[in-house]
């Protein structure tokens, strides 16, 4: 038993270590990329592909970021009780600029009094990654709908979007590690998804059509005020 503390103890530590690390590193990693394309601008044929590679190594670096870390705080194993509505008003500052940037909408409908207890920095880091997903298989007119309601002691949280959708084979594969269909993807998001929820006592679903668009279902135990 005492290993076992003292692993968790060290899992802790390493959990802090990488929060603040992953802050800390973001800014150089985007300042370099900005020195690079100025470079690269201005360059040969031959050394720009070297130099495009290296941005790339860059945008992945950013990438696996983002897709661990983007709320990741110091207080990592702090544990509360939730607000949904709350909570998604911060996710919402962070996805709607990358929507627009798609030329997608987002549109939600959550209501208050919806509790559930958890990590703010997790839940938030969750519904980030599925959102962005979200996100990045839109086209043109992308809409995305996100909805939440309690139903028989469960937290019920929706989110719908008509992108290029997923056919059996990727459904069947979604949260192994490294898996992506995406140029610049880590394969990472979705595995870090699925943990969080597991851990919050949480079920997540996935209902999607090659073409027509994807629905993803998570529930949560419900919880009233404390
Ligand atoms: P990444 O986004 O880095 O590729 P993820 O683990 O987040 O890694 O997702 C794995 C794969 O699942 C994606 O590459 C994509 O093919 C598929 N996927 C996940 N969510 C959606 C979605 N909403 N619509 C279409 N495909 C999706
Ligand atoms: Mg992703």
């Amino acid at each position: 038993f005492n290993n076992e503390l003292q692993r968790s103890e060290k899992m802790e530590i390493i959990s802090e270590l990488a929060a603040s690390v992953a802050h800390e590193v973001r800014n150089p990693l985007q300042v370099t990329r900005g020195f690079i394309q100025l470079i690269a601008e201005k360059q040969e044929r031959s050394d720009k592909v070297y130099l495009n590679m290296a941005l790339e190594e860059l945008d992945r670096a950013s990438g696996i970021i983002t897709d661990f870390l983007t709320f990741a705080k110091p207080e990592v194993g702090n544990v509360t009780t939730l607000d949904i509505l709350e909570e998604f008003i911060h996710i919402e500052g962070i996805l709607v600029p990358m929507a627009n940037l798609q030329g997608g909408k987002i549109t939600a409908d959550i209501p208050n009094e919806l509790y559930i207890v958890g990590n703010s920095s997790k839940f938030k880091q969750a519904f980030v990654n599925i959102i962005k997903n979200s996100i990045e298989a839109l086209s043109d007119e992308g809409d995305i709908h996100l909805w939440a309601y309690e139903e028989k002691e469960q937290v019920c949280i929706h989110i719908k979007d008509n992108g290029e959708g997923m056919d059996e084979e990727v459904l069947a594969r979604l949260g192994e590690p490294y898996f992506s269909n995406k140029t610049k993807g880590t394969g990472l998001g979705l595995m870090v998804t699925f943990r969080i929820i597991e851990v919050m006592n949480g079920k997540i679903t996935f209902r999607s059509e090659k073409g027509i668009g994807t629905e993803v279902s998570i529930r949560f135990p419900a919880v009233k005020k404390s």
